[in-house]
C-alpha cells in the first residue's frame, strides 16, 4: 500500500510542476504542461469544462476523490505545507478527529447559487484552479486582466486575492492539515457527497486493528476517529496515509466493506 501514497505524490509533483508552468509562461509550453491544466476542473459554460466536471465525477464515484489527492494544484499546495508542519516539532502535533462542519453544505448552495446569479468575482476567488490562478498572478499580472480585469477591477485586487488566499492555505495547513479541503472548498463538498457512495474506500479491518492510534494522528483530513474504527468518507482526501503507515495492516483502501469485529457474537464452532 505504500505504492499508492508513492503514486500520489509523484502526480501530484507533476500536475501541480505542470500548471505552474502553464499559469506562469502561458499556453505555449510542452502539451504534458497543458494536460495539467486542461484536466482541471473549471466551473464555466464550456462543453469541456462540463466533459472534464462530469469525468472526475465519475472518477470520484469508482475511486474517491483522486482530484484533490494530486491533481488539484490547491491540495497539492496544502500538502507541502504540511510537510513543513512535519518538521517544525512544535507544531507537528497528532492530528485528532473533528466532525464535519455543518457549514459545508451550506457553503456549497451559496457557492451555487452565486455562479447560477452569475456572481463572477466568488468563481474567481475561491474556485481551486482560480486560486491558483490568483496566486501565479503575483508573478504574472496579466492573468488577472483575464479574470478581474473583465469584472472591471483592477489587477491589484487579483494580486492581493491570491496572496491573502496563499497566506489562508499556508496557516490553515500547517495548524490544521486540508482544512480548507475538508470545511471550506464547496468544490471539496461536492466531490465529498459523491465519495461518500463511492465504490472503493478506506476501511478498517478492525480484527488486525491494535488500537494505536497512528492513523488517526497522520490524518490530514482529520477524518479518522480510531475508538470507533471510523472513517469519514465524505472528507477523506485519498492520501493514502493512513493505509502505509499502520504497523499492522488493519485499515486498507478496498472495494468491499468489513464486517464489525466482535468475536463475543461469532457462533460457536464458527472459523471466521
Ligand atoms: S477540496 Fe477543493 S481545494 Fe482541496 S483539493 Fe479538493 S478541489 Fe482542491
Ligand atoms: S494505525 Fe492500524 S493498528 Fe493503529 S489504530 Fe490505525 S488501523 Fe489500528
Ligand atoms: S482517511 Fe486515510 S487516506 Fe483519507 S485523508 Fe485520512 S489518512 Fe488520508
Amino acid at each position: 500500500m505504500k505504492q499508492l501514497r508513492a503514486i500520489r505524490v509523484l502526480m501530484g509533483a507533476l500536475f501541480l510542476l505542470g500548471v505552474a508552468v502553464c499559469l506562469l509562461l502561458g499556453t505555449h509550453v510542452h502539451p504534458m504542461a497543458r494536460m495539467a491544466g486542461a484536466v482541471q476542473i473549471l466551473v464555466s459554460a464550456s462543453a469541456v469544462s462540463a466533459g472534464v466536471a462530469l469525468f472526475w465525477l465519475a472518477v470520484t464515484f469508482v475511486f474517491g476523490r483522486l482530484y484533490c489527492a494530486s491533481v488539484c494544484p490547491v491540495g497539492v499546495l496544502s500538502d507541502i505545507f504540511l510537510r513543513v508542519r512535519r518538521r517544525i516539532p512544535r507544531l507537528n502535533r497528532p492530528f485528532t478527529f473533528r466532525a464535519r462542519s455543518r457549514l459545508d453544505v451550506p457553503l456549497l448552495w451559496i457557492y451555487v447559487v452565486c455562479v447560477m446569479v452569475g456572481l463572477s468575482v466568488v468563481v474567481f476567488a475561491v474556485q481551486p484552479y482560480n486560486i491558483a490562478r490568483n496566486m501565479a498572478s503575483a508573478m504574472r499580472p496579466a492573468l488577472t486582466e483575464a479574470t478581474w480585469g473583465t469584472l472591471g477591477l483592477g489587477a491589484a485586487v487579483g494580486i492581493a486575492t491570491g496572496v491573502v488566499s496563499f497566506i489562508i492555505i499556508a496557516v490553515t495547513s500547517v495548524l490544521r492539515g486540508r482544512e480548507f479541503c475538508t470545511r471550506w472548498c464547496p468544490l471539496g463538498t461536492a466531490l465529498g457527497i459523491v465519495q461518500e457512495r463511492a465504490l472503493m474506500h478506506i476501511e478498517f479491518d478492525p480484527d488486525r486493528c491494535r488500537s494505536c492510534g497512528l492513523c488517526e494522528a497522520r490524518c490530514r483530513a482529520q477524518a479518522i476517529k480510531m475508538v470507533s474504527r471510523y472513517v469519514d468518507q465524505t472528507r477523506c482526501v485519498r492520501c493514502f496515509d493512513c493505509v502505509a503507515d499502520c504497523p499492522n495492516g488493519a485499515i486498507k483502501y478496498q472495494l468491499n466493506r468489513n464486517r464489525p469485529a466482535s468475536p463475543l457474537m461469532r457462533k460457536v464452532g464458527s472459523k471466521q
